[in-house]
């Protein structure tokens, strides 16, 4: 550990200073579909028993997510019965299952008490050859007889094409104006093989937009690091929902991680995104995620990340001492974490030095603060030194000028 946690400081502006987007109405009114109980469980590394999906669907609810998803019942006796028991809950968040577009998983969804099916079906060429074999007019056909099954029975209905964006244009809106017609709740947008860009997927969900009266839905996979912004391009095109699972987890590479919407929201919509979700249990949902499937939370993650509000550079330090907003967009403190100045460097500057001696009650004129540093970055420039370095050089050089004599002298 070589940055330790500095005193609170108060952010000057909210959000950073960033100008709010003219289409800003479109982002400030989403919804998160969390779907860690369903894409998820298709990370390489998941397995939730009972218990772990019933604590981390309290976590999600506590958090405020607008939506959980869940498993198809149709995958097994097991999912079966832990959605009927997640639904059972009693969560302040709606219960949606994802299941493929036929009959027999929509009969097993709706008996669950899920509020929501979530429909998909292929309508890539792909998708129609290898995966369903079945042609565009028989997908309509199986549509709309799946969701009259369901909208019979007072469950909301979402209905989604897989591979969207490697789907024919004039398929995909004819698709989805029948099913709006037919009155779903939402359409689905799924770049299920992470291959859409942002301007791609704002020019789809702008032409989606005009056709539809529907909300639309949103799912990204991360496979070129586009998911966050893919996310963010959609919400400015006129979608209202979007999926994400906590850290990402998802088949391959992931989906768009709860942590990452939320920090690109809190830039766009700080007081909105604050009101709305508890996100200070960011970090405590993460860290259940993360141990669930094995893994770290990644040093560089969002938020939450151990280098995220680590400042090291002496320019740097000395401006977010000053004012953190100079050196960030986002305040730790509306996460409930702390930030920290690594102070145990050739890059550390006098006044971080100066902030550092502070903490341990030392009080220097600014020349010995600059003198102390240099011993600081002297060291530092022959070897690796820790906090611990820092601090002792800090002490023996207040030490050393009380005594009148020089540090090395102490340090004997
Ligand atoms: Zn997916």
């Amino acid at each position: 550990m070589i940055a330790r946690p500095i005193a609170a400081l108060n952010h000057a502006t909210s959000s950073g200073g960033i100008r709010n987007h003219s289409d800003f109405s479109h982002v400030s009114c989403f919804k998160i579909i969390d779907s860690t109980l369903r894409e998820g469980e298709q990370f390489s590394n998941a397995f939730f028993d009972t218990e772990k999906k019933i604590e981390i669907a309290r976590a999600l609810d506590e958090f405020g997510v607008d939506y959980i998803e869940l498993t198809t019942p149709a995958a097994s006796e097991q999912s079966r019965a832990d959605c009927e028991a997640i639904c059972k809950l009693g969560l302040r968040a709606k219960i949606l299952t994802h299941i493929r577009c036929n009959m027999d998983d929509a009969r097993i969804a709706v008996e669950t008490g899920v509020h929501g099916v979530n429909l998909f079906l292929g309508t890539s060429s792909f998708s129609m050859k290898s995966s369903h074999g079945k042609k565009m007019s028989d997908v309509h056909k199986t549509a709309l007889e799946v969701i009259e099954y369901v909208k019979a029975r007072n469950i909301e209905i979402r209905f989604s094409s897989e591979d969207s964006f490697r789907s024919d244009l004039v398929d995909l809106l004819s698709i989805y104006q029948a099913v709006s017609k037919v009155g779903v709740n939402r359409v689905g947008i799924a770049d299920t093989v992470g291959c859409a860009n942002p301007q791609q997927v704002y020019d789809l969900i702008k032409t989606i937009r005009s056709v539809v009266s529907c909300e639309i839905e949103t799912h990204f996979h991360n496979d070129t690091g586009c998911a966050i912004a893919n996310a963010y391009s959609a919400l400015r095109a006129g979608a209202t929902h979007i999926d994400t699972t906590v850290l990402g987890i998802g088949e391959r590479n992931g989906i768009t991680p709860l942590g990452g919407l939320i920090a690109c929201m809190v830039v766009a919509d700080r007081d909105y995104v604050i009101n709305k979700y508890n996100i200070k249990k960011l970090k405590a949902i993460e860290q259940l995620v993360a141990d669930a499937v094995k893994i770290d939370i990644p040093f560089n993650n969002y938020i939450t990340g151990s280098c995220a509000f680590t400042h090291k550079a002496g320019v740097h330090a000395k401006a977010v001492l000053n004012n953190p907003s100079t050196y960030e967009v986002l305040n730790p403190a509306d996460f409930g974490i702390d930030r920290c100045i690594n102070f145990a460097s050739r890059l550390t500057g006098w006044n971080a030095i100066k902030a550092r001696a502070e903490a341990l009650s030392i009080s220097l004129t600014d020349a010995q603060y600059k003198e102390c540093t240099a011993k600081v970055k002297a060291l530092a420039d022959t070897r690796e030194i820790t906090a611990d370095d820092t601090d002792s050089i800090i002490i023996g050089f207040h030490d050393a000028q009380k005594l009148g004599v020089s540090i090395e002298c102490v340090r004997k």
